[in-house]
């Protein structure tokens, strides 16, 4: 019989498979035979290395503990399997595991649960499928060892929000603004109005308006990697450059550390779909797209450290070292750096004190629910500004786009520019740009100018999406690697008019995307004459580890 799952019956079947005899037998050389008694508790929230168990008899349950008692999530029985998405990347079990029938399970640590997915196919993609597919439900039902409680007016909230949904992780959210117990909660614990957001992290511990890097070390998000070693490859970017080098790194058997300063995915992440992809012709949304890559890369046996940013990396020293902001000095033998690009900040006043506040830099749901069913102005004239105008349109009662020059970027995709033309929640604005944003602590008021014909206007407009122009984010670099005037890295023959001036100190020249420094290679929209496309990228990252093998091969 299968599982009994609580809220996702249209995924029964392939989040708990029942294995074969078959497939057991190729699982069984490589694990060890356990009894077990009904009640034994096999795992809780918060350990680590949890082993993975094929159930041959008797049956086990999944809960979550909460607060107040247990919440069921699944009833597992005889040639069903055990995990979800941290078995693979190493991060904390989030819910407990109960024997409710005695019988014998088969046990394998994550380290063998790993060596047998790296060689047999077939069970890999039952595995893989189901630990995504399980997380996906835990995500759904609301389930996971983290309640944010915030408000949609606050920039904190809105930003934990998003690296909780960027990461992945299975949390609650309860809305201040319209769940009055909730705040009578709040009051009780006497939380002023200035420490919200508040987290109740692993039902233990309670954080007043933490940054996320606090709230990672408070979920052990980073605590199963570690630092001392010397990588074959440090990555700087889990964007979707950063993320194809670590799966073709880690595959064909690197040392691979990718580190990013946010969550994985990159501008892509901040993306509601993504249509122009290769193989997804419905198009996919850019957060699955990078949770799927993840997962990817981790199984290959990639590490990625989130919330943590890159400083600096210091040129002089070999292996190369990176400075990362928690204080950690990290070694690399050959670096890639997929550090992307960032949108331009426009010149306006007060800008910042608005951001999350009514001016956002992505679009995706959550974005959209903040905004709900009021006016939205997109300022930019390329893809990602059209995307979002489109996406903002199906909620938004109305989307002003406000372009710079007299009309869409040249760039823009063509199904994109008829969607915008043909939808009549649209409203274009050419040669237009934001003089002036007002508000109290929330944006209120929006001014801009139509530079033809001089005419300034204001609207009542309190949400305001900023996608136009790229910067690359280099600024961690100092003068380490050869850039172009804008900022962007030199990389292959580019190099050639500048090299004698970086000291190359080979015989060779500098490969397709080495930077002038040997053994560090940059990928995707950080290099100087990238294409800003996802493919692109990924391409970029793919290549980047060919070299990199060559690279390691002249030490
Ligand atoms: C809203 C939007 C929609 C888009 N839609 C499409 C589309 O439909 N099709 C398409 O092909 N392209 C699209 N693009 C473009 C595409 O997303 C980018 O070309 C692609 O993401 C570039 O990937 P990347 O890995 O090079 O850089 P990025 O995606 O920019 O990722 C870089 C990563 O590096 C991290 N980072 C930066 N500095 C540091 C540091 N010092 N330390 C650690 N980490 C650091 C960042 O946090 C980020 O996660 C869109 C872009 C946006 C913004």
């Amino acid at each position: 019989m299968a599982a009994q799952i609580m809220p996702m019956p249209d995924i029964r079947g392939e989040a708990f498979p029942v294995l074969t005899a078959e497939q057991i037998s190729r699982i069984r050389p490589l694990s060890k035979v356990r009894n077990v008694n009904v009640g034994d508790i096999l795992f809780e929230p918060g350990d680590t290395e949890v082993p993975f168990f094929v159930l041959l008899s008797g049956g086990m349950e999944i809960v979550q503990p909460e607060l107040q008692g247990e919440r069921p999530i699944v009833k597992h029985e005889a040639g069903e399997f055990t995990g979800e998405i941290s078995m693979i990347s190493g991060r904390r079990c989030l819910v407990r595991g109960r024997v409710t029938a005695t019988g014998e399970f088969l046990q394998m640590t994550n380290d063998e649960l790993r060596a047998l997915v790296a060689r047999d196919a077939a069970l890999s993609e039952i595995f893989m499928r189901a630990f995504i597919l399980r997380r996906v439900a835990l995500i759904r039902g609301g389930y996971g060892n983290v309640i944010l409680l915030g408000s949609r007016h606050s920039a904190q909230t809105l930003r934990l929000r998003e690296f909780l949904t960027r990461n992945g992780h299975p949390h609650a959210y309860i809305d201040l603004d319209t769940d009055k117990s909730a705040q009578d909660l709040l009051d009780h614990f006497q939380v002023k109005p200035e420490e919200i957001p508040v987290v109740i992290c692993d039902n233990r511990t309670v954080l007043r308006s933490p940054s996320i890097q606090a709230l990672a070390r408070c979920l052990g998000l980073n605590e199963h990697i570690t630092a001392s070693e010397v990588r074959d490859l440090v990555i700087v970017g889990a964007g979707p450059s950063g993320l194809a080098a670590a799966v073709y790194g880690a595959s064909e058997g690197l040392d691979v550390l990718v580190i990013e300063s946010d969550s994985p995915g990159g501008q892509a992440g901040s993306s509601s779909r993504i249509e122009n992809y290769l193989g997804f012709p419905m198009g996919i949304s850019g957060q699955e797209l990078a949770g799927r890559a993840s997962a990817q890369a981790q199984k290959f046996g990639a590490k990625v450290l989130i919330a943590n940013n890159v400083t600096r990396l210091n040129c002089e020293k070999r292996p190369y070292e990176l400075t990362v902001d928690c204080g950690q000095t990290i070694r690399a033998r050959s670096v890639v750096i997929a550090s992307g690009a960032q949108y331009k900040k426009p010149n306006i006043e007060n800008l910042t004190q608005f951001e999350g506040q009514g001016v956002y830099y992505g679009a995706t749901f959550i974005e959209a629910q903040a905004c709900g069913k009021e006016e939205a102005i997109v300022v930019g004239g390329g893809n990602s500004a059209g995307q979002a105008a489109v996406y903002l349109s199906q909620t938004a009662s109305k989307v002003h786009m406000l372009v710079r020059s007299g009309k869409l970027s040249d760039t823009m995709s063509r199904y994109l520019i008829q969607r915008i033309e043909e939808n009549p929640k649209i409203e274009m604005h050419y040669c237009t740009e934001i003089v002036a944003l007002d508000g109290d602590s929330q944006l209120e008021r929006v001014t801009w100018q139509d530079k033809n014909a001089g005419e300034i206007s204001t609207y009542d407009i309190r949400h305001v999406f900023i996608m136009a122009g790229g910067a690359p984010r280099t600024e961690w670099l100092n003068d380490c690697v050869a850039m172009d005037d804008k900022g962007f890295i030199l990389t292959g023959r580019d190099l050639d008019p500048v090299l004698q001036d970086y000291h190359w100190p080979l015989p060779r020249a500098p490969l397709m995307l080495e930077t002038s420094l040997p053994g560090v290679f940059a990928v995707g929209d950080v290099r100087a004459g990238n294409v800003k496309r996802v493919a692109a990228a990924v391409g970029e990252g793919s290549i980047a580890i060919s070299l990199v093998h060559r690279a390691l091969a002249e030490l």
